[in-house]
């Protein structure tokens, strides 16, 4: 049998990289597994990065973050959709993964490298992430685990920590695999460098519930193909951001005419952007508008949330009663 776990950071407004990286995979997955499909909202995770971190906007962004998912598609009574705080298993298992794993191991995750050299004074928590994250997927005893690229050393040391554990107590543990997110695609930023992503501001990204208006006044100054001075001059799309965000938009057809427009000098970038406008309400407009009921109707997202917590707990509670047996705890 099957579990997939996915974490979901509650980081703030989730922009079309989300979308197209991990969000539409969600449901297409939850499809397929049901309630073997299990996201959570890792909110534990956010006060390890004092930078990020900000416990005034944290529950609005937990908030934003489920309400966005059940607009593009998640449904909570058919996958298992919570908040990892509302599961106390998660910290408890946790601690107990910590006791035993190295030092050396954690302080040779990049991840960890990466943000604490950015720190004066490190929390201990930012050390002890992925312990954290090795507990959020094994408590469900997931054995897969969609993933980006950086996130794999992770997976690695939840293997390793689930192998440790079967050593020292019996058989507990399957070993999850890191799976690249299946269909994600890598979404390049507005400003055509990189990936798109919220540390290089919002001016590089698209939120998923941004208004029309709004996407408009980003697209319409978003760099082409610099050869393209003169709206005579022919252009080459393959190295232009939009014709990227047609292939992500526009239908097959739409996609062959303004490549060849573009080539041919056949149509001009407004044009052509106009045209991927055209894709971008088609895609988000009943996004967005699901988005909007919901908001009018939080305690909807809330049940929602509470309802894949009582689940969650089914699952976990037997797990934890059996690492403490095995651990020697007075059940
Ligand atoms: Fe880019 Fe479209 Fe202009 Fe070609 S016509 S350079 S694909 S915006």
């Amino acid at each position: 049998m099957t579990r997939v776990f996915s974490g979901i950071q509650p980081t703030g407004e989730p922009h079309i990289g989300n979308y197209f990286g991990a969000m539409r995979n969600y449901v297409r997955l939850g499809e397929q597994y049901g309630q073997n499909a299990i996201y959570c909202i890792v909110d534990l995770h956010a006060p390890t990065n004092p930078l990020a971190y900000d416990p005034a906007q944290l529950s609005r962004l937990t908030f934003e973050m489920a309400l966005a998912n059940m607009a593009v598609g998640l449904d909570p009574q058919k996958v298992l959709f919570f908040v990892q705080s509302q599961v106390r298993e998660h910290s408890e298992l946790s601690w107990l993964f910590t006791v035993s794993t190295p030092v050396g191991e954690l302080e040779r995750m990049t991840q960890y490298k990466d943000k604490a050299g950015k720190l004066e004074s490190i929390p201990a928590g930012l050390l002890m992430y992925p312990v954290l994250m090795a507990a959020d997927i094994l408590l469900y005893k997931a054995d897969t685990v969609p993933v980006g690229e950086d996130q794999t050393q992770h997976i690695e040391l939840a293997r390793e920590i689930a192998r440790r554990f079967n050593h020292s107590y019996g058989d507990t543990f399957p070993e999850p695999k890191a799976v690249l997110e299946q269909g994600a695609l890598r979404v390049p930023g507005m400003d055509g460098h990189g990936k798109m992503g919220k540390s290089k501001g919002e001016s590089s990204t698209l939120g998923l519930l941004e208004s029309m208006d709004s996407i408009w006044t980003k697209l319409r100054v978003a760099p082409t193909d610099p050869a393209r001075v003169r709206r005579t001059d022919p252009g080459n799309p393959e190295i232009c951001l939009v014709f990227d965000y047609h292939k992500l938009f526009s239908d097959d057809q739409t996609v062959l005419e303004v490549a060849d427009g573009c080539r041919t000098a056949g149509i001009g970038c407004i044009d052509c952007k106009k045209r991927l406008m055209v894709g971008i309400e088609r895609e988000l407009t009943p996004i967005q508008a699901r988005a909007a009921e919901l908001r009018q109707r939080p305690g909807t997202v809330l049940d929602g949330l509470h309802y894949g917590a009582e689940q969650a707990r089914a699952i976990a509670a037997p797990v934890m009663e059996e690492v403490r047996g095995k651990m020697g705890f007075l059940n």
